[in-house]
């Protein structure tokens, strides 16, 4: 392009700028905007919208261009950053008045901003870490480093994979999903497979290539634990990441001090599909938090609090001892009301230091961050000692010993001394590099000789000029006279139009406005020149003062990052606390056993949704252990409780190895390593996937991963495809996950194949349960029971009636359910006969499920025949509304007819194309006498 209008020095100083950072968006600085030129202008104007302009609008070779205030440009970037671009910020780096008339002024690109280094942490999600990721294959394992620029958070891993596969191993992945990286960083050179299966996992993030890190991280990274060990592939991804920082924020290398190791075995591990099922961070509605477990934990009071808290609910533990050692906390703070409040009231004042110390270590920090810091410090001291004041009265005086696990955070008060002296109490708001009037006096008076000096001497000489207003007037005459200030032509002696004749010979002319004329005196020159000069000296010397200031600050980031790390667990611990005592929960008993026990459990998130729109929850209890019934098969009509059910189990199991109280009477959860789901239609159709194939995917996934320390979660399985191709698939995979050795985890199977209750007979460890209904006239009533027993219908159509289906069709569909039903039976050969009935374990009826507490339901009578077995005339006529429990005998199974399944073992063992005419007729009449003969049972 050769266009006049970009040989102007400024354009050719933009397009050499440019050219260093051909894949950014260059946002140029000019006085209070940040500019964008050409290509970049055309991109970012419609993103950001705002007004896509020209420079010397009207030529023709006009270039286009857009602009922000660098006052508010924080979110516009963020903004560019979060769709996927990368923002070179370029400022100018000289005054531009020791440039004024000389030249252009010096500018240098300062900063990058890509998705995973958003730079200024103001204005991001407080309660999430903003990670980057790289990725770097060795021989035998994958490195895997993660970074939080914005908090100096920096960890990695290697995780081993098969020396021929060039794909993902399946824990990374799970891992990579967890952390939800915003850009990814790969080594020049091969790994494309890595590449594109990254892309598949995350579309959303950033995808980088970068030059391969260098054997010595840069110099000014002094990273604790990295360095010894070149070559390890963790140690490389980490490596990749500090020289991405240093090429690209090298302020923010200050804040990564230590790269903590971690393996993927320390905490239970929960895959994608178990963290959407279970609603952790993202509700399925909408993904918002409304309605998921952390906002029902969430009652944290700081930033640093709700950060650990969420981590917390990522990454459960799986080491008893450690798992104890937080309950211990939370019990000591749950029992404990004031001393709690006073905890929490001591840490709402505290900010989020981390993110505060990222935002220091930034050229353009302002004196806002530090006194936001010197708030938080000041506020340690009473956080350190929230808790060791009295308790409640009313409490039996425990040995109140504070347990290990609640740390009491280490004031920083030299630093805190410091900035209380240094500082105004409310320092300005600053527009980065302006100059201004807004832009001095948040160094406290006092603080700096030489500053005072300069202030005293600017404020005497404004008061002089002030009191030449009046001394002025008494000499001319002129009552109107007026001393003015003008920000380019400096003060003047205004005098109107009308009293022009008056003005006295030693005013020289200066400046000629509308109806007025401004003049100034050789008196007031010299004054106005000694107070300019003394404010701006005082102006530099305060940005001076201040980068000491902020220098002594960031020498105590570590005791600071230390504190922060304390007031965090207080708080996040505090939250679970506060949870606990409010909604009843219990500490569950969390050991190496493999038993799953809970009496009375609630669903945490269902139960406090029923509370605020007055319902109540109906506690249930569960019973996995691999020793009596390892595997529950879960059935009762649609909408009676199954899935929120099999939710409320996983959800206790992992709020207990989080450490927190669970909703229950009583629990005791062996530590479960993974918690697998399967729950309710997926949507990755997005992705092109079907549901189906989503739904058999993860299906595969649970039995290639789950081990005997599992808890695997199956709510209807099978359901995206024909009823028997979905039975069969739900039939085997129970089978599977029972009769697999050394597999056996502790499995919750929901179904609406009512058909598999009948693997109890067959199978020690399964074991039955369904919600109980009752019919009540043409209504059923969800009783949101667990009782034992599998159920024998799921009473579709009636929920379709009850959702408005017309009458006409609800009747048209029982006709056909009854024909299916009969049908169905002849033609299939009715296959539950073919088991092998297991004595003793008929229907597991003792097995699940907790007994219900009212007598009533005990009372239900079991059938004498499966109600879906029988023709739809035989059924019992609809009791009228009164009678409670006679209506009830549609529920439980009863053990085949041993004459029938005699029958049916002979029909099937015999080959008819060997059977001569006669040979068929004798067998024809024994099969028949047999039917009508005694059972053998
Ligand atoms: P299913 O999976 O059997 O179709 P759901 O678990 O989806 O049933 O539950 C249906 C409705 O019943 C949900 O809206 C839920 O709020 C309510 N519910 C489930 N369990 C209980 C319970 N134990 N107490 C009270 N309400 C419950
Ligand atoms: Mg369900």
């Amino acid at each position: 392009m050769s266009r006049a209008a970009l040989e102007t020095p400024m354009m050719r100083q933009y397009l050499a700028i440019k050219a260093e950072h051909p894949d950014c968006l260059l946002f140029y600085r000019m006085g209070d905007f940040y500019e964008l030129f050409l290509a970049d202008a055309e991109l970012a104007a419609p993103l950001l919208e705002i007004a896509l302009t020209t420079r010397d609008r009207g030529k023709p070779d006009a270039v286009p261009m857009c602009g922000v205030p660098v006052h508010s440009a924080g979110p516009h970037i963020r903004r560019l950053a979060e769709l996927g671009h990368r923002v070179a910020v370029c400022e100018q780096v000289e005054d531009a008045r020791a440039a004024a008339g000389r030249r252009l002024v010096r500018r240098e690109v300062i900063e990058v901003v890509t998705p995973g280094l958003v730079g200024d942490p103001e204005g991001v999600d407080a309660a999430r870490e903003i990670l980057i990721a790289a990725l770097a294959p060795g021989p035998e394992a994958i490195g895997l480093a993660l970074l939080d620029a914005t908090t100096g958070d920096f960890r990695a891993t290697a995780v081993p994979r098969a020396a021929a596969d060039a794909s993902l191993p399946r824990a990374l992945a799970t891992e990579l999903e967890r952390a939800q990286p915003r850009e990814l960083l790969l080594a020049e050179g091969p790994g494309d497979a890595l590449a594109e299966a990254f892309a598949r996992l995350l579309p959303g993030a950033a995808r980088t290539r970068v030059p391969a890190a260098p054997e010595r991280p840069p110099a000014a990274a002094r990273v604790e634990g990295l360095g010894a060990h070149p070559s390890e592939p963790a140690e490389q991804a980490a490596a990749l990441l500090v020289a991405y920082l240093a090429r690209h924020q090298p302020f923010a290398l200050a804040q990564v001090v230590r790269l903590r190791r971690y393996s993927l075995g320390d905490a239970m591990l929960l895959d994608r599909a178990t963290r959407a099922h279970l609603e952790l961070f993202e509700n399925s509605e909408d993904g918002g938090r409304r309605g998921t477990l952390i906002e029902r934990l969430d009652r944290t009071a700081t930033a640093l609090g709700a950060r650990l808290l969420a981590r917390w609910v990522a990454y459960p533990l799986l080491d008893p001892e450690a798992i104890a050692a937080r309950q211990d906390a939370v019990a000591w703070l749950a029992q404990r009301d004031r001393p709690r409040a006073r905890l929490v009231e001591a840490l709402r004042p505290v900010r989020d230091l981390e993110r505060l110390l990222a935002r220091a270590a930034r050229p353009a920090a302002a004196p806002r961050d530090l006194a936001q810091l010197r708030a938080s410090l000041e506020a340690l001291p009473g956080v350190a000692s929230a808790l060791d004041g009295p308790d409640d009265a009313s409490l039996p005086s425990l040995a109140a010993e504070r347990p290990a696990a609640l740390p009491r955070p280490a004031p920083v008060p030299e630093a805190a001394e410091l900035l209380r002296q240094a500082l105004v109490d409310e320092p300005p708001v600053l527009l980065r590099g302006s100059r201004g009037a807004s832009e001095t006096g948040y160094i406290r008076p006092g603080w700096h000789a030489e500053l005072d000096g300069l202030r005293e001497a600017a404020g005497k000489g404004r008061e002089w000029i002030a009191g030449l207003e009046a001394r002025e007037r008494e000499r001319s005459g002129i009552p109107s006279l007026r001393v003015r200030f003008h920000p380019v032509h400096g003060y003047g002696l205004e005098v109107t139009k009308a009293n022009l004749a008056r003005v006295p010979a030693h005013f020289e002319r200066k400046q000629t406005l509308a109806n007025a004329e401004r003049f100034t005196t050789p008196e007031l020159r010299e004054m106005e020149s000694r107070v300019l000069g003394a404010t701006e000296r005082a102006a530099a010397l305060e940005r001076e003062i201040f980068e000491g200031l902020r220098r002594s600050a960031l020498e105590s980031a570590a005791p600071m990052r230390a504190a922060a790390r304390a007031v965090a667990e207080l708080d996040a611990l505090a939250s679970l606390a506060q949870v606990a005592r409010e909604a009843g929960w219990v500490r569950p008993l969390v050991d190496t056993s493999a038993e799953l026990r809970i009496t009375a459990g609630r669903h945490p998130v269902v139960e406090e949704l029923l509370r605020r729109s007055g319902g109540s929850f109906v506690p249930n209890d569960s019973e996995l252990s691999p020793r009596d019934v390892q595997l529950l098969i879960l059935t009762g009509p649609n909408m009676s409780g199954k899935s929120t059910y099999l939710r409320q189990v996983a959800l206790i199991a992992l709020l207990a190895q989080i450490g927190s109280c669970v909703p229950a009477e009583s629990a005791r959860v062996g530590i479960v390593d993974r918690i697998f789901t399967r729950v309710g239609a997926s949507d990755r159709l997005a992705r092109g996937e079907s549901t189906f194939m989503v739904e058999m995917r993860e299906t595969a996934e649970i039995l290639a991963c789950a081990s005997a320390r599992s808890l695997v979660i199956l709510d209807e399985i099978g359901r995206g495809t024909s009823t028997f191709d979905g039975l069969s698939i739900a039939w085997a995979v129970a089978e599977h996950l029972h009769d697999t050795p050394g597999l056996s985890p502790r499995t919750l199977f929901a179904t609406h194949y009512h058909e598999l209750s009948d693997l109890a007979r067959a199978r020690p460890r399964v074991g039955n349960a369904h919600f109980a209904a009752r019919e009540w006239g043409e209504e059923i009533l969800f009783l949101r029971q667990l009782v034992p027993g599998g159920a024998s219908r799921s009473y579709g159509i009636q929920v379709a009636r009850l959702a408005g289906l017309p009458g006409v069709v609800v009747e048209r569909a029982r006709e056909i359910l009854s024909n299916l039903e009969s049908g169905e039976l002849d033609e299939r050969g009715r296959p539950r006969l073919a088991l092998p009935a297991a004595p003793g374990s008929a229907a597991g009826a003792e097995s699940g499920g907790r007994a219900p507490a009212e007598g009533s339901l005990r009372s239900i009578p079991e059938t004498p025949a499966r109600a879906d077995a029988r023709p739809a005339a035989d059924r019992p006529p609809r009791p009228a509304a009164a009678g409670p429990v006679a209506q009830l005998g549609l529920f439980g199974s009863t053990p085949p007819d041993p004459r029938e399944a005699e029958v049916l073992q002979r029909l099937r063992s015999l080959d008819p194309s060997r059977l001569t005419p006669l040979e068929a007729l004798n067998l024809l009449a024994q099969l028949r006498s047999c039917l009508e003969g005694e059972p053998q049972a």
